[in-house]
């Protein structure tokens, strides 16, 4: 026992003493039911038990004593209010009881209605509504519900007794007679005692209080965790209980019930929508059972409560500056609104609704960039599964990249090809992808792997390209010999048609219908609106100038990563092999200049995509292993006779080249360090061809980054080369051109030593990918497919970290380097490219470390702008997609 405190708490308020600012005592149901109250609209009168009541009841396992105290005072003030006593044999009052958490919780246990009711009473409903059939109606749902709700009674056994009851009666449930009502009333009396082991209680007083008790108890039900830890709500807010007086809107002609929205949810215009049914309860307008009206003929049947009702529509819009739902009925002929809330709405919705109501002066641009989250925009962006299409999930994978497709499958890239050639959509499904790959990828319409992550090559590239992507699918075997892959006892084999959907990670047979978004107006209205509050630049990751030019359209204001090896895929890669391997100086020399050319002209083009913004030029950050020949494949070949003298040159260099661990070998600028030709040709190229631009009238804008490098040292050494060949290249040509020198900063190390870094470069990229493989020690291949998984599920983590950028350990060498490398050089330019730069929250996290700009993949600009805002206005964050 704890002594009693020193001002006592207040468990309950009537509705008319709330507000909605107390959503935390009172809950969002109870909340709205006392902010309605107060604008003086139809609200039958009630009170709410607050979620501080219910807490109390979690912590000790009781009710306490003075809510009982309270529960009767606030009874007897609706008793005197409504002119009808609680069990008054002769005209009862009846209540409901509903729970409302501060957050909307489906998985709860809901509602009991009709509280009051027994064996007298009902009689005295009877005969005050003039209605037997109706008064033994609500009796027996009363009793149903008080058996599931209250007792825990399985409800299967009350629509059985009601079936039994239904068929022999020839009639349909909604018009059986009273006398069969009353019948079936003591048939679910029988159930509840049988399988309770005690009655249905016929004191009011306690069936109020078990409901009430039920409800606090709901709180730590089964569905109600699993969905709280789903949404992340905590488990401690407990939830509030309302309890009003009943209306009925399936008492007479003259009565309804419908729902309604204050504009159309679907599509955003302003004009109210919803559905009612004459005669009938809420709940038979939201189970379907019978076919409901459209809102718009509620003035022919009610023309007065019509106009009401469109009275109502206009004062909660004005007063929540937003769509609200509602859910009304009309007992005869007098209208109640039982519930209000801020509606939910579809992604296009959201965004019209937001601009519309900008025009209506009823909200500011402000509010307006803050009603659309950053998945919603998502959404907008790319294909899904269609809401309404039925199928089964054959296996989930990781949302990789977002989208959905649909096509047959294949498992390698040049069958990709050849099937597209033949005008078939195709999904290329892999164990993992590879550079040689690439051709694959850009056929098909998406790409399905068994291993690899959220930073895996698929990923990184189906994101580039802004095309579908289920990655790290584990329950996927792939077995492309066989051409067949196998999820437990299911085998697909080539040519079978699946669907994908990148933005969930789902994988289903068959074709999926998919729905295609297509962004209007307010889209680009809203983005500009955005664009007005955010401080982060957006920058685009772009290697192709085809994905330059979307990017640009989509609002990027430059490049931020050009990944120059991938410039080096297809038929080039046999030259970026010959570099590798050659044996010679000579031989690496023509090797190089045959790249030369070639990076050249791709540079010119990608500069003109991109023309009068900075495009960052990332020299070659090979993982050495995706260029090299697979040393397997040439032993097989070896030993099958079949390598001639060339081939057993390749073989041995492969296996001189060949590293234990490529993540952490000859990767970024070590490459550069041992191959010093290569980093100068690449300057060369790029100056050559800003050279070019220039020439034409542009205004080539170009920055040159290094790669994974760890010491200072490394990068004066790059450096020097990067200025002497630019300055050779600008002198011979007689031109000026602005170029800037600058690092990656992807490991650990060079996050320590950024102040030493900033001495030479100009600006700073974080190459998140790497820093978080390397700062957790997580190989970004290996680690989501088989651990993340468990370790999310366990709580080891809280979030996958190559999706989210980790705020207390990577954010903290970001924020680190940040600032000791600004304290060296106070103008240094700060980006991010790692995929992080398309997250939400790691977006937030960019806008306050003070970063200048985030750069992701094309079809992510618009989230990351949106984001850049949000962060700017400083909203809660949330991530985009799943
Ligand atoms: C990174 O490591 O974050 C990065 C952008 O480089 P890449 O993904 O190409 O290794
Ligand atoms: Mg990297």
């Amino acid at each position: 026992m704890t002594g009693a405190p020193a001002s006592p708490p207040r468990w309950i308020v009537r509705f008319s003493a709330g507000d909605r600012s107390q959503r935390d005592l009172l809950g969002g149901k109870g909340a709205n039911l006392a902010e309605m109250t107060r604008l003086g609209l139809p609200v039958p009168p009630g009170f709410i038990i607050t979620t501080e009541a219910c807490r109390a009841f979690l912590a000790t396992g009781a009710v306490p004593d003075a809510l009982w105290e309270e529960l009767d005072a606030a009874l007897v003030d609706l008793q005197t209010g409504a002119g009808r006593r609680l069990g008054d044999p002769a005209d009862p009052l009846l209540v409901s009881v509903r729970s409302g958490a501060p957050f909307s919780m489906p998985g709860m246990m809901d509602t009991v209605l009709n509280l009051g009711l027994n064996d007298a009473t009902v009689e005295g409903l009877a005969r005050a509504s003039g209605d037997r059939r109706f008064a033994f109606d609500a009796y027996r749902r009363l009793v149903q519900l008080y058996g599931k709700v209250v007792f825990g009674v399985d409800g299967s056994l009350f629509e059985d007794a009601l079936a039994r009851r239904v068929e022999p009666s020839g009639a349909e449930e909604a018009v059986l007679p009273a006398e069969v009502l009353a019948e079936l009333t003591a048939d679910f009396a029988a159930i509840i005692e049988r399988e309770a082991g005690e009655p249905f209680p016929q004191d009011p007083d306690e069936q109020l209080r078990r409901a009430v008790e039920a409800v606090f108890g709901s709180w730590n039900g089964r569905r109600a965790r699993d969905y709280r830890r789903m949404e992340g709500i905590a488990d401690d807010l407990g939830t509030a209980v309302n309890v009003q007086q009943m209306v009925f809107g399936n008492l007479g002609e003259a009565s309804g019930t419908g729902v309604a929205f204050t504009r159309n949810p679907a599509t955003g215009e302003a004009r109210p929508y919803g559905d009612w049914l004459p005669r009938a309860q809420g709940e038979d307008v939201v189970a379907g059972i019978r076919l409901t009206r459209n809102l718009d003929e509620l003035a022919t049947d009610f023309p007065d409560c019509a106009a009401q009702l469109s009275d109502v529509f206009a004062t909660l819009e004005a007063h929540y500056a937003d769509m609200c739902d509602i859910e009304f009925t009309i007992e005869q002929g007098r209208l109640y609104i039982l519930q209000t809330r801020v509606g939910k709405r579809t992604a296009h919705a959201a965004f019209r609704m937001a601009v519309d109501m900008v025009g209506e002066g009823l909200i500011n641009r402000r509010e307006a960039v803050l009603r659309v989250t950053p998945a919603q925009l998502e959404r907008l962006l790319h294909p899904s599964f269609s809401p309404d299409a039925s199928y089964d999930v054959l296996t989930t994978g990781l949302n990789a990249s977002p989208g959905a497709a649909v096509g047959a499958v294949v498992f390698t890239a040049d069958d990709a090809e050849a099937r597209v050639a033949d005008g078939q959509d195709v999904i290329l499904v892999r164990a993992e992808t590879a550079p040689d790959d690439l051709h694959g990828m850009i056929a098909a319409q998406g790409v399905l792997t068994s291993r690899g992550g959220l930073v895996s090559h698929a990923a990184v590239v189906a994101r580039g390209m802004g095309k579908p992507a289920v990655c790290g699918a584990g329950a996927v075997s792939v077995d492309p010999d066989d051409r067949v892959f196998t999820v437990g006892e299911v085998t697909v084999s080539e040519g079978d048609v699946i669907s994908i959907d990148g933005t969930t990670g789902e994988v289903a047979l068959g074709a999926v219908p998919l729905v295609t978004p297509e962004p209007t107006g307010a889209f680009a209205t809203l983005l500009g609106w955005a664009d007005g509050f955010r401080r982060l630049g957006v920058r685009a990751n772009a290697d192709l100038p085809e994905d330059a030019v979307r990017a640009r359209e989509l609002g990027a204001e430059g490049i931020g990563l050009c990944r120059t090896e991938h410039m080096f895929l297809g038929d080039r890669l046999p030259l970026v092999q010959r570099m590798i391997l050659a044996e010679t100086d000579a031989a690496e020399q023509a090797a190089l200049d045959a790249l030369g050319e070639a990076q050249r002209s791709d540079f010119v083009a990608l500069l003109q995509a991109m023309e009068g913004l900075p495009i960052t030029v990332r020299l070659l950050d090979p993982p050495l292993n995706e260029f090299l020949p697979d040393v397997t494949e040439l032993l097989v070949a070896d030993a099958k006779g079949e390598l001639d003298a060339d081939g057993h040159r390749l073989l041995a260099a492969a296996q001189h080249w060949s590293e234990v661990n490529p993540m952490l070998g000859t990767r970024g600028c070590r490459l550069g360090v041992i191959k010093p030709g290569l980093y100068r040709m690449q300057t060369r190229a790029l100056v050559e061809a800003a050279v070019e631009v220039e020439r034409a009238g542009g205004a080539p804008h170009v920055e040159i980054m290094v790669p994974l490098t760890v010491t200072a040292r490394e990068l004066d050494l790059v450096a020097g080369w990067i200025r002497e060949t630019a300055e050779e290249v600008v002198r011979d040509a007689g031109v000026t051109i602005t170029y800037r020198i600058g690092t990656m900063i992807e490991t650990p190390r060079a996050a320590l030593r950024a102040d030493q870094f900033a001495r030479t470069a100009e600006f700073f990229s974080f190459g998140t990918n790497d820093l978080t493989q390397m700062t957790f020690g997580f190989s970004r291949d290996d680690v989501e497919a088989r651990i993340m998984a468990t370790y999310l599920e366990r709580g080891l983590l809280e979030v996958d970290p190559f999706r989210t950028l980790d705020p207390t350990g990577v954010g903290r060498l970001v924020r680190l380097a940040v600032d000791e490398g600004r304290a060296v050089r106070p103008d240094l330019h700060l980006g991010i490219c790692g995929e992080h730069g398309g997250d939400p929250p790691s977006i937030a996290l960019c806008h306050d470390a003070g970063i200048d700009y985030v750069s992701c993949s094309p079809l992510r600009v618009p989230v990351a702008r949106l984001a850049a805002a949000h962060a700017a206005l400083g909203a809660p964050t949330h991530a985009a997609g799943a």
